[in-house]
């Protein structure tokens, strides 16, 4: 069976064992590629799908994949963007102009990132080991949100030590290719070769350990490659988006030794931050932008660089397209109409993704119980409601149950606080907004 015809029979069979939306968003877009008869590889659009994927759905995947080749395979799943799409995180690997497959992308450095309150702790981390690298702060552990800037700290640790001592010593490796390299080396009975390479580190960078939950046999080699490492001084560098300790499914070994380093977070930027990261980035491509209209942008994201990024480069290259001058008001008529794309976006559907991510039923939504579970997807609804739909705090009131007013917006206003002080409601918030936007 050749890889078109798999993946055609693969979403046919996973289709009715998830929601239609499921489908649509996680499924739909991605590509089944069999590597051999113990191996499939699932591709798949974003990183978002990828986690989603991970977390949800790895074994309808494996039960699917085993029933369509007959075979007890593993399934690795691997993010490999559409072309037309913003740059993702597998952007940041070099392109191959070294032999090596652990090369750093010299475009992230400390000189350019910028220091801000969010990550001003984490930022002097970096410098301290990056002057004194494998010393005191072994291993340094970076989390943080989505797009907060972890790699880029990271790679510019990386960097800057390969600039001052022998570079072939830095190996800067995503946590799936530590774990499909560990995979392959079980596979082929190449262990020794796969210990030799990552052992002989001197600086070992592990980027997104939260993906090795779960996965017994990687966190093993990991453990002992770790220990290695740190008996030689080498130094290692991990990031995740959440701390050790919230981590499901890590072994506590391995969360004790992360911990025996230094932990430091980054939060999302606060709006000056944000507007100094703009400036940043449109001189590093060449353009200016008016203050006036770089404050307009940072005021429409607030929690993902990546994200706002993402709006800068699109603003540039409309106001390219089309000629027109920087001006303000050009600037935000282009935020609404990006805004203003999905005007069907209704409230309906805000409860059907609410109900969809937490596996509630609409009458939980509505309804008066007042479990954890159901009170803060209400809440998240309401906020939703209020912040992305617009809607009065009456009129959302009426809509869910019957609700007073005032509990609306109290309920409202925990929400924009807890998005940024909670990671856990940052992430769920991220979440049904991404699935939000894939309903058309
Ligand atoms: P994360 O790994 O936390 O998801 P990244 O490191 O990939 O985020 O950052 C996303 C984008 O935002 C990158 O293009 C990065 O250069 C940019 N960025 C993040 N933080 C900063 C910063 N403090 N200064 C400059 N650019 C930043
Ligand atoms: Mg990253």
């Amino acid at each position: 069976m050749d890889n078109t015809k798999l993946t055609a029979k693969f979403l046919e069979a996973i289709k009715p064992g998830v929601s239609a939306a499921n489908f649509k968003t996680f499924f739909a877009k991605s590509e089944l590629e069999l590597v051999d008869d113990q191996q499939v590889v699932v591709f798949v659009p974003t990183a978002f799908a990828k986690a989603t994927l991970l977390q949800r759905h790895l074994p309808l995947l494996e039960k699917t994949a085993q029933t369509l080749i007959d075979k007890k395979v593993a399934v690795e799943i691997t993010v490999r963007p559409n072309l037309n799409q913003l740059p993702a995180d597998e952007d940041l690997f070099a392109p191959q102009v070294s032999k090596s497959a652990f090369s750093l992308n010299p475009k992230y450095t400390l000189e350019n990132f910028v220091v801000g309150p969010s990550n001003n702790v984490a930022y002097a981390a970096a410098q301290a080991v990056a002057q004194n690298p494998g010393t005191s702060y072994n291993p340094l552990f970076i989390y943080g949100g989505t797009g907060v800037g972890k790699t880029h700290l990271m790679l510019g640790i990386g960097n800057a030590i390969s600039k001052k001592r022998v570079s072939n010593g830095v190996i800067y490796c995503s946590s799936e290719k530590f774990m499909n390299d560990y995979v392959s080396a079980i596979q082929n009975r190449k262990m020794i070769d796969l210990r030799a390479r990552y052992r002989s580190a001197y600086i070992l960078l592990i980027d997104d350990i939260q993906f090795f939950s779960g996965r017994d046999g990687t966190q093993e080699e990991f453990f002992h490659t770790f220990n290695d490492l740190q008996a030689k001084n080498s130094q290692m560098i991990i990031t995740s988006d959440r701390p050790p300790g919230q981590i499901e499914k890590l072994e506590d070994r391995l969360r004790s030794r992360f911990a025996g380093g230094l932990m430091v977070d980054i939060q999302p930027p606060d709006f000056d931050t944000r507007v100094a990261i703009l400036k940043a980035k449109c001189s590093q491509w060449g353009n200016a932008l008016p203050e006036d209209t770089l404050k307009l942008i940072a005021s429409s994201s607030q929690l993902s660089i990546r994200e706002l990024e993402g709006k800068l480069l699109q603003i540039l290259q409309t106001l390219k397209a089309r000629n027109l001058t920087p001006a303000a008001e050009n600037i935000a008529s282009f935020l609404n109409t990006s805004v203003q794309k999905r005007p069907s976006l209704t409230y309906k559907e805000v409860f059907l993704s609410v109900c969809q991510y937490f596996n509630i039923k609409n009458s939980d939504l509505t309804g008066p119980r007042r479990q954890k579970e159901l009170v803060l997807p209400r809440h998240l609804t309401m906020y939703i409601m209020s912040e992305e739909l617009g809607m009065t705090v009456e009129k959302i009131g009426q809509l869910l149950g019957g609700r007073d007013h005032t509990t609306v917006m109290h309920a409202r206003d925990k929400i924009r606080q807890l998005i940024n002080k909670d990671r856990e409601v940052q992430r769920m918030f991220i979440e049904v907004k991404q699935a939000l936007s894939t309903l058309s």
